[in-house]
């Protein structure tokens, strides 16, 4: 992760959907003799940024909340008064698909101007079959319809819906629902490639996780575990003893934990804006995480409770001043490592012969200006898979 394996002077050969080659401009110019050239002038071209962690199909934004918490309320309060992940469950049972694919193309579209061209996306505000298919599908429609690349997760295990909540047995015959109807309906119609769980106190128990998660698996779905973010609770360590692709958040992540991440694939993503949003001072260990040698992603978490935001590179300049990771180290965690965390490190993330042309242009001279100028939004183009997605000020044919 220290070496970004930054390139100057470079010019890069897209043909289709592929980058066909990285080299010295004449060479390339003779070698693809008619070939349509768009001068980046002196500018920093990077891969496509990867956000490998959101929630972005949700209905109405939670602002009423965030002044809430600022007014003392805890996660256990706003929950009280009707508010918190509930809420969204609420608001989105009463919408259709073709009303949240309005709201959420609007959403990734500003995930994809900050530079974004791969966005993982959950389900997890349903929580019933029903709800949770039409979230699914939801991604699925706008993953034929918009130029990024998004990438379904099936997050049925978000919360005990209130419904079971309120009646004896109602958490186990909703465990038992997610094992024995949703999962296999959802694996069945192929709607996600990833399951995930949140796995904390007072939502879903390690043991729960474990049994939700080994039966995704036999369902033919990869892994993904929201682990760690309150509580060191061992969620590091399960999701890698189920081998799963990622395990998110960490902030609360045990010595061991790091141990267990370091030794394996499993790709640690961290969220450092939620913890800002929170207006929590912990942020996850990314210094121990990295030094260790485990793979560290970083992502935006974009929902409409914790953290309302669309700007990768803002999550990198909190990589960098609060998280401690150099320039590097935070441009690799939202690319080739977040490629990683979605079982795509082969296809994007890198700039280099053979993966897909996932590209973006940043008003930039120097690519440590990425985290530096924060808040700000720097991109002015955008390329997936050699098609372009997103562009402000750059002619681009
Ligand atoms: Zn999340």
């Amino acid at each position: 992760m220290r070496d970004a394996g930054i390139r100057r002077d470079v010019a890069v050969a897209v043909t289709g959907d592929r980058i066909a080659a990285v080299g010295v401009y004449g060479e390339l110019e003779r070698a693809y003799p008619g070939a349509t050239t768009i001068d980046c002038g002196g500018r920093v071209l990077a891969p496509g940024l990867v956000d490998s962690h959101t929630h972005a199909i949700f209905g109405r934004p939670r602002a009423d909340e965030q002044e809430q918490r600022a007014a003392g309320a805890d996660y256990l309060a706003i929950a009280a008064r009707g508010g918190g992940i509930h809420a969204s469950v609420r608001d989105l049972r009463t919408r259709s698909e073709a009303e949240l694919a309005d709201l959420a193309r609007g959403r990734l579209l500003r995930l994809a101007s900050y530079g974004t061209t791969t966005v993982e996306v959950k389900s997890g505000y349903g929580l019933t079959v029903e709800d949770e298919i039409k979230t699914l599908r939801v991604i699925a429609r706008l993953a034929a319809e918009l130029p990024l690349r998004l990438v379904p997760t099936w997050l049925g295990a978000h919360e005990i819906p209130l419904e079971h909540r309120a009646t004896p047995g109602g958490r186990r015959a909703y465990i038992e629902l997610l094992i024995n109807e949703m999962i296999p309906q959802v694996a069945a119609a192929r709607l996600a490639v990833f399951a995930d769980v949140f796995c904390e106190p007072g939502v879903f128990t390690l043991e729960e996780a474990r049994t939700i998660l080994t039966a995704a698996r036999a369902a033919g779905l990869a892994l993904k575990l929201h682990a760690d973010e309150l509580v060191a609770g061992g969620g590091a360590e399960l999701a890698v003893e189920l081998g799963a692709t990622s395990a998110d958040h960490l902030a609360t992540i045990s010595p061991a934990g790091v141990a267990a991440l370091a030794s394996a694939q499993t790709v640690a993503t961290l969220l450092p804006g939620t913890m800002l949003f929170l207006g929590k001072a912990a942020h996850a260990p990314a210094r121990a995480l990295v030094d260790a040698g485990a793979a560290v992603a970083l992502a935006t978490d974009f929902n409409p409770g914790t953290s309302p935001t669309p700007n990768l590179p803002l999550i990198l300049t909190l990589g960098v001043s609060q998280l401690r990771l150099s320039s590097s180290e935070a441009i690799v965690a939202a690319t080739v490592n977040g490629a990683a965390a979605l079982g795509l490190a082969a296809e994007t993330g890198q700039i280099a012969p053979g993966f897909s042309a996932d590209l973006a242009l940043f008003d930039i001279a120097d690519v440590r200006e990425l985290p530096y100028w924060y808040g700000d939004r720097r991109c002015q183009a955008t390329w997936v898979r050699g098609k372009a997605c997103h562009q402000f000020d750059l002619p681009v044919p």
